[in-house]
């Protein structure tokens, strides 16, 4: 094989690379040489030329050119052994952000799949996380998650803010502890649940030395006392069980241990302990080659030191459920000082430090193009496997719903976090506020513009919802709501609304028909109608009312019962009509046979179940009131209706282009709107066209009809008869 400088080589192609500082660059081919081929690190320097130029003239907070920084974030990934496409979005991953590229120019000059995963990680950088409570952290922490198709996006934001909490020194007191606030709530929490533990290391030392620098400076300085004796113990230490391990010809090696200081930090609050019974525990881990040379390793050691019942753990047999293997062991060392021991091969130890990352680290061998989403299903399928073992599935239920969620996270205008299924519109959102949010809403603006209501929200999205008093909810909503609650709360509030519509009209029926008989409800009287609801098997006169209202019950029938009368024989139509205003709501509708309009004749013919539904007195299917009179009512429309009804007409025009067009304008100029138009008919010369429109009554409709029979092309216009 050719034994050659690749980074020397490839630098000397880059025009003018001579006279450049080396930004890093140098380091990182080094870095890539040893895992990634040639042409693969090309790759990396097209990006690295493309972002150098893209960048030109930025400088960091430290002084250095802008390039230094997206060098040092691919350093982090290359150190985790990433694959190269990785490796490049994280050199170009504030191009589109910070230097206005825009990410179809990545696609051009890179690929789409480079281009997704600078997108990604510049769509992370908008979000904006306000509130400090613990439950907003977590939902804000599955947003982020949410909100990625592919987890590399995760890996490139997470070594983007490693590197910007070690130049954290340079930006102003306030900004810092903001930023290691945010690093700690939301950051480290996502390095561990997928399993990256040096990430999660370094981000909680560097968020708690930039939010408590104090704690962090005394913890810093007693650790540092105590270093020196710990060092030379650890060293004494590991040498005793270093030659112990070659006389029992076992190939491996012993590292000593140091605790980070977030995690003394932390075991200090929880247990409440002072700082020296937590730093005195000193640790070393044993990297051997295979699992049966864990458990020989153990021997070794139990044969040098005595363990410390109960303290013996095999996470070997039996993994953690973030897929960690080891062997844990307390002993207690030289002086009884306890010491802390971790056995396990290579292999667990690259799972340990790298998770869910351990899926993208380059490997020769592997020529399957799996997917993002496969390999993280993979690294699941893997956790799930080494689990068969059947401890708690909480983490990795947590892991997969992040990884793979049903759920979409949006912001409420004051910044809470509302977690709502994907597909929800504005109303799901309304109705998730509050119900009486939902029932009330009319208007709804997503990242302040004004969408319909039906517009389905996506990640990260802040929705506000404008209601107004006395707004009611739309039937239609049902159709394009996703949530239970939305959809059960629309359909009860229309039930409710029914209800009472029913409940009025159906008194307005029973009075009617018992004036018929010259009675009353108020003759009627308290007492009889206790009695005859007792009889009827109804509990309150709203049960009857809303029966009568709906045509479930007959209201002449009903009359009679009331008062007595035995008479059954015939039941005639009653000479008192029901007075129609347009305002009953849904217990009265308009039949779309005739289409009746205020001022024409009317009957209303009661339909069980749906209220009164009204025909022209000229409509067809009056035959069947000869069949059923007593399902048939008189109804005369009230003197003042103000709304729309529909009516619709025929127009026979001449066969010429533009000619429904003119109609249209036509009608539009009346003041009316078109509901629905179709062509009937065409022949050569004449074209028959139908119209649904809406009118107030037969006078605007007349007027309407006057208007288009003036009409040059228009032949002969007539309102339809049923
Ligand atoms: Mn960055």
């Amino acid at each position: 094989m050719i034994e050659m400088d690749y980074a020397a080589t490839l630098l000397s192609k880059i025009p003018g690379a001579s006279s450049w500082r080396d930004w890093g660059l140098r380091r990182l081919i080094d870095t890539l040489e040893s895992y990634l081929p040639g042409e693969q690190i090309e790759l990396v320097i097209k990006a690295y030329e493309f972002s150098a130029a893209a960048h030109q003239g930025q400088m960091r907070r430290t002084g250095e050119p802008y390039i230094s920084h997206p060098v040092a974030v691919a350093q982090t990934l290359a150190d985790m052994h990433m694959d190269a496409q990785a490796i490049a979005a994280a050199i170009l991953h504030d191009v589109v952000e910070d230097t206005g590229t825009p990410v179809a120019r990545l696609e051009e000059v890179f690929d789409s799949e480079i281009a997704a995963l600078v997108d990604g990680v510049s769509k992370l950088d908008q979000m904006q996380f306000h509130s400090r409570a613990e439950a907003q952290a977590e939902s804000f922490r599955k947003m982020m998650l949410a909100m990625i198709e592919d987890i590399r996006v995760i890996l490139v934001k997470l070594a983007d803010r490693l590197h910007n909490m070690e130049t954290l020194g340079a930006m102003p007191r306030d900004k810092r502890v903001r930023i290691a606030r945010e690093t700690l709530e939301i950051y480290a929490p996502i390095a561990n649940r997928l399993g990256i533990n040096h990430l999660k290391v370094g981000l909680e030392d560097l968020g708690f030395r930039y939010l408590y620098p104090n704690r962090y400076a005394v913890l810093e300085r007693a650790l540092k006392r105590s270093k020196g004796s710990q060092r030379q113990y650890i060293k004494k230490i590991s040498d005793k069980i270093r030659k112990a391990m070659e006389a029992e010809g076992i190939d491996g090696e012993v590292f000593g241990r140091e605790k980070h200081l977030y995690s003394i930090y932390k075991k200090m609050n929880e247990k409440k302990r002072p700082l020296a019974d937590i730093v005195d525990v000193f640790g070393c881990r044993i990297i051997v080659t295979d699992a049966i040379n864990c458990y020989r390793m153990l021997g070794v050691v139990h044969s040098l030191y005595k363990p410390m019942p109960g303290r013996f753990k095999d996470y070997v047999a039996i993994p953690r459920i973030n897929g960690y293997q080891s062997l844990h062991t307390t002993l207690f060392g030289p002086n009884g000082m306890p010491l802390e021991v971790q056995i396990r091969t290579r292999d667990m130890d690259r799972v340990a430090e790298s998770g869910v990352a351990a899926h993208w680290q380059y490997k020769a061998e592997d020529k399957t193009s799996a997917t993002p989403q496969r390999r993280a299903r993979e690294w699941l399928a893997h956790l799930v496997e080494i689990q068969e073992s059947g401890s708690s599935e909480e983490f990795l239920e947590s892991v997969k719903v992040d990884l793979f969620p049903d759920k979409i996270y949006v912001f409420t205008p004051k910044g809470d976090i509302m977690p709502l299924p994907k597909g929800a519109t504005t109303v799901d959102f309304a109705y998730a506020v509050h119900t009486d949010v939902g029932n009330r809403c009319v208007a709804a603006k997503i990242d302040r513009n004004l969408v319909p209501l039906r517009t389905p929200l996506q990640n990260s999205q802040t929705v506000e919802i404008i209601t107004a008093r006395g707004a009611k909810p739309n039937p239609h909503w049902v159709t394009f709501v996703t949530t239970a609650k939305a959809r059960s709360a629309i359909r009860q509030y229309m039930k409710n609304m029914r209800s009472s519509e029913s409940v009025d009209l159906g008194k307005r029926l029973l009075d009617r028909s018992l004036k018929d008989l010259d009675s009353s409800l108020r003759k009627v009287g308290k007492v009889r109608m206790k009695e005859a609801l007792k009889e009827l098997g109804l509990n309150s006169d709203s049960e009857l009312f809303e029966q009568l209202g709906l045509g479930m019950r007959l209201a002449p029938l009903t009359a009679r019962f009331l008062l007595g009368v035995k008479d059954e024989s015939e039941t005639k139509v009653s000479a008192a009509s029901l007075v129609i205003a347009g305002t009953e709501g849904m217990v009265v509708s308009y039949a779309k046979c005739c289409y009746p309009i205020p001022g024409d004749e009317i009957m209303g013919y009661l339909s069980s179940g749906r209220g009164v539904v009204i025909h022209r007195n000229s409509c067809g299917n009056l035959i069947n009131f000869r069949k059923q009179p007593e399902k048939w009512l008189t109804v005369t429309w009230e003197g003042e209706i103000n709304r729309d009804f529909s009516s619709q007409i025929h127009v026979d025009t001449e066969s010429k282009t533009g000619v429904l067009a003119e109609v249209a304008a036509t009608i539009a100029d009346s003041d009316s709107n078109i509901e629905q138009v179709s062509v009937l008919d065409r022949h050569e010369d004449c074209t028959v066209l139908n119209f649904v429109l809406q009118v107030k009554n037969r006078k605007h409709l007349a007027e309407i009809l006057r208007n288009i029979r003036k009409m040059p092309n228009v032949m002969r216009v007539s309102r339809v008869c049923a």
